[in-house]
């Protein structure tokens, strides 16, 4: 869903001030408020209704320090996703079976169901970082550090804001209920509404003595540096959940869920199938003929491999067992060597005149493909 610009929407300055949001907002809804419509055609009046919610929408964000800062640096309400990139993955939920069963928690994205009510716990949101390995790296598994931005609570005030349990007063908006009832004037008659107080987010209590720490901002926004274990085998797109290392949580709910998502680097000579590694071997047409024994690479060390007499380019051997790690299992893949036949480019005269030759002693059926091309024709 493609996101709006809540301040375009509102007409205000992205720096702009609470009340200046909020008098833009009164402003707007005052103009755009269904009784100013009724009566008018309906595709205006529909146009109307359209604004009317946008405008609601903006400034239900935008009048939220919280659900604001989460705008502004995700560009989105709803998190550290776009902002991450996580947009750009397009198998971001082809999640592996055998790393998912590793590395509990992986439905984390999905779960943040958010509650509409200001003082519920939220859990924190979840941070995308992709990270690049080797070849190698991938294939033995290995240890590397993450630098990671990430919103964390105030330790002292434990992200409440407050100085201690007793910091607090009753809220002068709503006089410590709660809740603000509105009465709304519509086309249909009047409404009662009840809504949760936006000073006090429904908690009916502010902070009288802020934290001496946070001076009250109760979250911050920290950089660390997070170990984290590749395990053997991983491949790329393949993701590692590290639960709990994400953004904090808010109103005690909850951190969000640190997601490492995997991309490897071409080897010069191997490319990967899963667990198998495959390679091509070129061989000359001589070899090819006469058959040979070939040295293969391995990710270790080189293995030996018997060409048998008249292979053909193509062809393909696999040695068994030679491949990558399965992770967290005690089970490797294959190495497929698939065989590359060489001619010879350049030619001596004395090397043509032997191949003339050659050429001149074969019979028909010693080529079967050939042969059985030309009893088609
Ligand atoms: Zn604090
Ligand atoms: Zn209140």
């Amino acid at each position: 869903m493609a996101e709006k610009d809540y301040y375009k929407i509102l007409g205000v300055e992205k720096n702009a001030t609470a009340d200046e949001i909020k008098q833009a907002y009164r402003r707007l809804a005052k103009q755009y408020h269904p009784d100013v419509y009724s009566g008018r055609p309906e595709e205006e009046r529909k146009r109307a209704e359209e604004k009317f919610k946008e405008i609601n929408h903006a400034y239900e964000i935008l009048s939220d320090p919280a659900k604001r800062e989460n705008y502004d640096r995700f560009g989105s309400e709803s998190g550290s996703q776009a902002g991450a990139g996580f947009s750009g993955f397009s198998s971001a939920f082809d999640f592996d079976d055998i790393i998912s069963s590793i590395f509990s928690g992986f439905g984390g994205m999905g779960g943040s169901a958010r509650s509409r009510r200001g003082n519920a716990p939220q859990r924190g949101q979840d941070i995308l970082v992709g990270i690049t390995l080797t070849f190698e790296e991938a294939a033995f598994g290995c240890e590397k550090t993450v630098s990671v931005k990430r919103v964390e609570n105030c330790p002292y005030c434990h992200g409440t804001g407050a100085k201690s349990e007793s910091s607090y007063k009753t809220c002068p908006t709503c006089g410590g209920t709660g809740q603000i009832s509105q009465s709304q004037r519509t086309p249909f008659g009047h409404f009662s509404t009840v809504t949760t107080c936006s000073t006090c987010k429904g908690t009916g209590k502010v902070i009288s003595e802020v934290c001496p720490k946070c001076g009250g901002k109760a979250r911050r926004e920290q950089v660390r540096d997070i170990k984290i274990n590749i395990p053997a085998g991983i491949d790329t797109d393949q993701r590692i959940n590290y639960s709990g290392e994400g953004h904090a949580g808010i109103n005690g709910g909850e951190n969000g869920n640190l997601i490492v998502q995997i991309k490897l680097k071409p080897h010069n000579l191997f490319t990967r199938r899963g667990s198998d590694l495959h390679i091509t071997i070129p061989i000359t047409m001589v070899d090819a003929a006469l058959g040979c024994t070939i040295s293969v690479p391995t990710m270790t060390k080189p293995t030996e491999l018997d060409i048998p007499a008249g292979t053909q380019s193509g062809a393909q051997f696999k040695i068994k067992d030679k491949g990558l790690k399965v992770v967290n299992k005690n089970l490797y893949g294959d190495l497929i060597v698939k065989i590359l036949v060489e001619v010879p480019k350049t030619l001596t005269r004395e090397q043509k005149e032997m191949l003339k030759k050659l050429q001149a002693s074969f019979e028909t059926k010693q080529f079967a493909k050939l042969k059985e091309y030309k009893d088609n024709l």
